[in-house]
């Protein structure tokens, strides 16, 4: 039987036997038929804005959508056909070395990049060669680079360590230094260290780490031993937050050892997947030789990057985001999302069987744990079970290294988890802990099953 437009849909014979998965199939199939297949299989991906696993944006508004399909064509690379494309990107640093508060936004350099992860092997990557110059310059052994940060890094710094063959010098958090803030810092710091990794929002957990104490930690190793260590703030999340909920906090350019700072455009950025952001104070931070040139309407313009192709309409977006908000919009967007992360952990904590690890008031994210985690009779990836049964996904996690015994639940709160549905949220919590509590609860009288009381 072959297929026409006249089959209706679900009828067609490709539907009776299930499309080749893994082989291309030795026909075509109509296009209508085809999308309707790829489009149920999407179908069952868990829904975007019901996923408080994710920092990634999954709303943008409609005029944002209409700039996204008019440019979805356009390569970031091709900076010679498209220059204007071109220029926005260099717009778009420029706005946030302005907001990172680089001392003069002309002697700064930035790029765009396809995310964090690979904004931070570029920030990496500056260090690792500026370190090797000097080393060189001064006739020193530069084949031992190691790289100090918190044991709760994002995974793209095991990956810019294990990738680029720089050792990772894990500082393990504990109850007591709950983030990396320049405690024994001397301890992990010697002539072979790169930098040190600063993290503004850690993705466990949403805290801060306090910039400006690393830094005068790493004032104070310099004094000793003459060693003179860079940072680089990997602000995936909070570079996009702190400029507005909390200007008055330094963790920025405004302190000099601060070379570069990363951000995700697709995180508190506002963008669809697919932008990130890297600015070096100065360009003497990035070295001249990790740099290519790209013909540009007849001349040449640097890149820095590990794609070449790579979309240009979420850059775009993310200029659209700059205008259509400013500082204003920007503020109140993320303040909305604050106080909804604010609600949800207070709410939470007076459910009575959870202790915050944090309350949501550096990035509007949060984690969570079980006071009596030992005598309970259900852990938090039953909860976690619970909560996606009713649609929302709320992962539970263990914390790393040394706390790897404590399991924590997080909630990341974008835009577009309103208080409506957050109110939601928090009843379907309390039903699902009740629910949890009688399941484990010995059976009533009467024979009414436990849980089901409304
Ligand atoms: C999300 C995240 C990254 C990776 O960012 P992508 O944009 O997903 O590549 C890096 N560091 C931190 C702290 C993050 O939260």
């Amino acid at each position: 039987m072959t297929d026409s437009e006249l089959t209706p849909i679900f009828d067609r014979s490709t539907r009776h036997t299930a499309a080749s998965r893994y082989r291309m199939g030795a026909e075509e199939l109509l296009p209508e038929t085809a999308y309707q297949i790829v489009h149920d299989e999407a179908q069952l991906d868990g829904n975007a804005r019901l996923n408080l696993a994710t920092f990634v944006s999954t709303w943008m508004d409609e005029y944002a959508d209409k700039l996204y399909a008019e440019s979805f064509d356009k390569n970031m690379i091709d900076k010679d056909e498209y220059p204007s494309t071109a220029e926005v990107e260099d717009r778009c640093w420029r706005i946030l070395a302005d907001l990172w508060r680089a001392p003069d936004v002309q002697d700064a350099l930035g790029t765009s990049t396809t995310g964090s992860s690979e904004a931070c092997m570029l920030g990496g990557l500056a260090l690792k060669r500026l370190w090797q110059h000097k080393r060189k310059a001064e006739g020193k052994d530069a084949s031992k680079p190691n790289l100090v940060m918190s044991s709760a890094v994002q995974v793209c710094w095991e990956k810019f360590c294990n990738y680029w063959d720089v050792e990772m010098r894990l500082v393990p958090i504990s109850e007591e230094h709950k983030v990396l803030d320049g405690h024994d810092l001397e301890k992990y710091v010697d002539e072979n260290t790169i930098g040190v990794v600063a993290i503004l929002g850690v993705t466990y957990t949403g805290m801060y780490e306090p910039v400006k104490e690393i830094a005068a930690a790493l004032d104070a190793i310099q004094e000793k031993t003459g060693l003179d260590v860079p940072i680089h703030v990997d602000g995936a999340s909070g570079a996009m937050i702190a400029p507005f909920l909390q200007p008055d906090l330094e963790w920025d350019f405004r302190l000099e050892r601060v070379h570069s700072i990363s951000t995700s455009g697709h995180k508190y950025g506002g963008v669809y997947p697919g932008v990130g952001w890297v600015v070096w104070r100065d360009k003497k931070w990035l070295p001249e030789d990790l740099i290519f040139w790209v013909s540009y309407l007849g001349g040449d313009m640097p890149t820095f990057a590990l794609n070449f192709s790579r979309p240009g309409a979420q850059i775009l977006l993310q200029y659209y985001l700059f205008l259509r908000l400013g500082i204003a919009g920007y503020t109140a967007m993320q303040q909305a999302s604050q106080d909804v992360a604010v609600y949800l952990s207070k709410g939470i904590r007076e459910l009575g069987p959870f202790e915050l690890w944090n309350d949501g008031t550096d990035i509007p994210v949060f984690a969570w744990y079980l006071k009596d985690e030992k005598s309970a009779k259900w852990t938090l990836y039953d909860l976690a079970d619970r909560l996606r049964m009713k649609g929302w996904i709320v992962p539970a996690y263990p914390m790393p290294a040394d706390l790897a015994h404590l399991t924590v639940q997080r909630i990341v709160v974008r835009n577009g988890l309103s208080m409506d549905l957050a109110e939601k949220l928090l009843a379907d919590i309390a039903d699902s802990v009740n629910y949890l509590e009688q399941l484990e609860a010995p059976m009533p009288a009467e024979g009414h099953k436990p849980g089901f009381t409304h």
